[in-house]
């Protein structure tokens, strides 16, 4: 693994704007000294994700992650901390020292490149024989019929697979390409050893690339006869449908800009929504929609509108997705388009006002369903009422959020005109299950006392190094009574004596995760003191501390005295009465300073 050396890690650290960083993945708002948005580590429908660009920190109060800008980059990319070193030194212009990576490392990396060079091969083979050879005829004749436009063609990078075994084949062969690499990437098929066939032939080519603008796969359309009419790349090791959304890279700013983003299901409808003008659009590449996409997603917007075939496949296939939304906290829209459309030919047809009326009027999606579902069993009936509460039942239980699960509960039992009482009782044990693990998390009962005062001193400390000076003089540390808060302080302590001054990314280093978590907590806490009024504060704090610590020593002190007496008989050692005059004494010199 690479090794960087601490002034270097600091270096990358303190060029890079946290907020800058995470703003690539979440859609962050101000909110007061830090900005606040979505967790992109657990599924929520507020946000209680947290951002600090002074302390270049982020916390989750929903499920604890946090960190600073790499522990960031680590966990949303499934990277190595080295790797997350290099991605902010590139960003931000620190050169760092030479690569010295273990050979096994290299030897992958260079692998990684030449599969996509051979991706990139194939492409431009693919897209000089659409654009530049006569044998791309039938596929420009092709294109032009489905009404898609030459600078289409460009921004996408559209090719044409000739129909023959040998042409991409001869092609790579030609510049010296892995034939088996290209294989290994779904563009040849093996036909025994050491020989292999075109796996495109006499089909329209769609390179996939991912956000970065590499090419990780293929799509190709049969523009004759060819069977099966889409054709995809195998998953490889640089192809996972179920992360990759076709069109997102050239989508992304415009999901940001309009905060919305179409879900189509096919290439054509992209590129005919793209070339109408509705560029936030993404496709999925003949897969379901997965979880891990909805997250890519909601990096960019939460706003999502389904846009499927107006037939019964089409809502079907939008239907499915209902648990998926629902599950991530979201709420789609769909969009309902005439019997027997889809996106592309409604929109090739000149319905772009149309179209955009019905984005507009589309329902969510759980009211879609919920209006099927009435339609589908007769609710005039008994029977067809208790299926139709079942179904729509196991569909509401699945929503995380109980403000809104308790409004779809209250919709259901009006529209099936039943006590909402009763609907509430059909799913009352999952519902159980479920209210108990959200007091599971409030935090254990024996740490119910009050160490506010505990918290503020160790926050006034954060906030600015010369608290520190202020605290270690009053050798208040000492006297705190909860732990965890005194491990928090005492590692402050140790950075600031070493330092004289107080980087947190070294008091955090210096503390084991769960401290690391409840000082993220308290620095993240929203209070604001008023300018001048921190001294008084301190103060009042340290007085505090030093009477809980006085009280908690005398009722020590009763207790052991009492056990004196039994074991004696009535008479207190003198070693005792010493404590007791000393214990007396700190109380009346708090009583002077106190208020
Ligand atoms: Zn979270």
């Amino acid at each position: 693994m690479r090794f960087f050396s601490e002034e270097k890690v600091s270096e990358v650290r303190d060029r890079s704007s946290i907020v800058e960083v995470i703003s690539d993945y979440v859609n962050l708002k101000k909110a007061g000294r830090n900005f606040r948005g979505l967790c992109p580590f657990h599924s929520e429908k507020t946000p209680s994700f947290m951002v600090n660009e002074e302390k270049q920190i982020f916390h989750c109060f929903g499920c604890g992650a946090g960190g600073d800008v790499f522990s960031f980059l680590m966990k949303v990319n499934q990277i190595s901390f080295p790797e997350a070193v290099e991605e902010l030194a590139r960003r931000y212009g620190v050169s760092l020292p030479l690569q010295t990576a273990s050979p096994s490392q290299t030897k992958e990396a260079a692998r990684r490149e030449a599969l996509f060079q051979i991706n990139e091969l194939a492409s431009n083979y693919f897209q000089e024989i659409l654009t530049r050879r006569r044998e791309g005829e039938p596929a420009r004749q092709y294109l032009a019929q489905r009404g898609i436009r030459e600078q289409t063609i460009d921004e996408f990078h559209l090719g044409y697979a000739v129909d023959r075994w040998d042409g991409l084949l001869q092609y790579l062969r030609k510049r010296g390409a892995s034939l088996s690499m290209a294989s290994e990437l779904g563009l040849l098929i093996p036909k025994g050893k050491e020989s292999w066939f075109d796996a495109f032939r006499g089909r329209v080519m769609f390179p996939i690339r991912n956000l970065q603008g590499r090419i990780v796969g293929f799509g190709g359309r049969a523009i004759g006869t060819g069977h099966p009419k889409y054709l995809n790349s195998p998953d490889s090791s640089l192809y996972h449908k179920g992360e990759i959304l076709y069109g997102l890279r050239e989508a992304k700013t415009f999901l940001r800009q309009s905060d919305q983003v179409m879900i189509v299901e096919g290439y054509f409808d992209l590129l005919m929504l793209h070339q109408s003008g509705l560029r936030q659009s993404v496709a999925t590449l003949g897969t379901a929609l997965t979880a891990r996409h909805l997250r890519l997603l909601r990096r960019y917007t939460e706003r999502m509108v389904l846009v499927f075939d107006g037939d019964a496949a089409g809502q079907q296939a939008s239907l499915r997705l209902l648990p998926l939304f629902l599950e991530e906290g979201l709420w789609p829209k769909v969009v309902l388009l005439p019997e027997g459309e889809d996106p592309d030919g409604f929109l090739r047809k000149g319905h772009l006002e149309d179209f955009k009326r019905r984005i507009a009027e589309g329902p969510l999606l759980m009211d879609f369903f919920l209006d099927r579902l009435a339609k589908i069993h007769p609710v005039k009936s008994v029977e067809g009422r208790a299926k139709c509460a079942d179904e729509a039942l196991a569909m509401i239980q699945r929503i995380p959020d109980v403000i809104q699960r308790d409004f779809y509960l209250k919709a259901l039992a009006e529209r099936l005109e039943l006590e909402v009482s009763l609907l509430r009782n059909r799913i009352g044990r999952g519902l159980k299950g479920r209210l108990r693990m959200e007091t599971g998390a409030q935090g254990p009962l024996s740490q119910r006392y009050d160490s506010r005062a505990e918290e503020t001193v160790v926050r006034l400390m954060t906030q600015d190094p010369r608290w520190v000076g202020r605290v270690l003089e009053e050798r208040i540390i000492d006297e705190f009574e909860s732990p965890s808060l005194q491990q928090i302080a005492r590692a402050m302590e140790e950075v600031y004596r070493r330092r004289g001054d107080l980087p947190l990314s070294e008091v955090m280093a210096g503390l084991e995760e769960t401290l690391q978590e409840k000082l993220r907590r308290i620095i993240f806490k929203e209070v604001v003191f008023e300018e001048g009024i921190e001294e008084k504060i301190l103060e009042d704090c340290v007085q505090k501390i030093r009477e809980r610590r006085l009280k908690r020593d005398k009722s020590e002190l009763r207790k052991r005295i009492r056990e004196a007496e039994k074991e004696t008989g009535g008479e207190v050692p003198e070693a005792l009465l010493a404590e007791h005059q000393a214990l007396a004494r700190r109380e009346a010199l708090l009583r002077k300073s106190g208020p």
